[in-house]
């Protein structure tokens, strides 16, 4: 048992909960209210929580696949209402989390990419620790990342994820020294992706079908085209955030020579001609979630408003499946969050 701090909390909270796999849908039950395991472990009181292209591929069987029953949501923000002993300084703050948690020890968790490591021990709401579609979610401590008061729940909700994907890839990209880049996807990442770059003032494009998605970053000044027949010229760099195979062969055809394309999104190419990239000596980058410095900035930099946030749609936790439908239907035109039901009640 460990000594702990915490306010008053219920004993029960409502969950969403995934039973099986695949599925179309999560169960709403009644789960315990998680509490610190460890000293350094903390409880967040969910404000919000954003819904990844993730949850949707692993509702489908075809992505990480957790220890069931599982509660996926990792994309949270919220206040610190429970605390272990080493873990006291940050009762009553309000964060976020970096999701990966290495073994903390090895070269790679020590220079900071502990979602890269070798002994990955979870990814939260992803892989062995329950995650946020729930009142209350349990993290270690040194996951948290502190956020600005000037900042809503559902506009930190949009970037945990998402936003650390972004800005990893733009950190990719401006190190490359790209002069043009093409964004493929505006989905939450791709959007946020082109809205770094527009505020590093680097030259991009950003291919996306979804009309809805187009019109919205169009609207804030960006070059929007509906498919790769009307990309202009090349680009030193690409970024992909579609986690959709058939993009990889008409996305490195519009790489320079020694050009490099950027893996935002996961996706399985069965059948990929490798000549290509040989002939133009392309580098193929992959990115994996951001660094915890990668988020940091990115919040500071929408937080100053030199960073404009995707539009946001809201759901009760109680219709999240009614939010996984929109997204799955592209009804969606920037980020889904969920809302614990007593907070979107009030
Ligand atoms: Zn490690």
């Amino acid at each position: 048992m460990v000594q702990l701090t915490a306010q008053s909390m219920p004993a029960s909270m409502s969950a969403a909960v995934l039973a099986n796999l695949p599925a179309t849908a999560l169960e709403l039950h009644s789960r315990p209210v998680p509490v610190p395991e460890h000293d350094d472990d903390v409880v967040l009181r969910v404000e919000a929580c954003g819904i990844c292209g993730t949850d949707l591929h692993i509702l489908r069987g075809e992505s990480y696949r957790p220890d069931l029953p599982f509660m996926l949501g990792h994309e949270p923000v919220g206040v610190v209402v429970a605390a272990g002993a080493t873990a006291e300084s940050w009762m009553g703050k309000r964060a976020t989390i970096t999701l990966f948690t290495g073994d903390g020890t090895c070269p790679v968790c020590l220079a900071g990419d502990e979602r890269l490591c070798p002994h990955l021990q979870s990814i939260t709401g992803v892989l062995v620790v329950d995650g946020a579609y729930a009142e209350f979610v349990r993290v270690h401590a040194r996951q948290l990342v502190e956020v600005p008061d000037s900042l809503s729940g559902p506009e930190v909700a949009s970037l945990v994820d998402s936003g650390a994907t972004a800005a990893n890839s733009i950190r990719v990209a401006l190190e490359a020294r790209a002069a043009q880049v093409l964004v493929v996807g505006a989905g939450p990442i791709g959007f946020l992706a082109a809205e770094m770059l527009q505020a590093d003032a680097v030259a991009h494009q950003v291919v996306e079908p979804n009309e809805l998605r187009r019109a919205k970053l169009a609207a804030l000044g960006h070059t929007v085209i509906a498919s790769f027949d009307q990309v202009a010229g090349q680009s030193d760099v690409v970024v992909d955030c579609t986690g959709v195979s058939d993009v990889m062969a008409p996305g490195v055809a519009a790489l320079t020579p020694h050009g490099l394309y950027v893996l935002a999104g996961y996706a399985r190419v069965p059948d990929f001609d490798f000549g290509v990239v040989s002939r133009k000596e392309a580098t193929i980058r992959g990115v994996r979630s951001g660094r915890r410095e990668d988020l940091e900035r990115l919040i500071s930099l929408v937080a100053s408003r030199k960073v404009r946030l995707p539009e946001i749609s809201t759901w009760p936790l109680s219709e999240v499946n009614v939010a996984l439908e929109a997204l799955r239907t592209g009804a969606v035109p920037g980020k889904a969050v969920i809302i614990p039901d007593p907070l979107w009640e009030a």
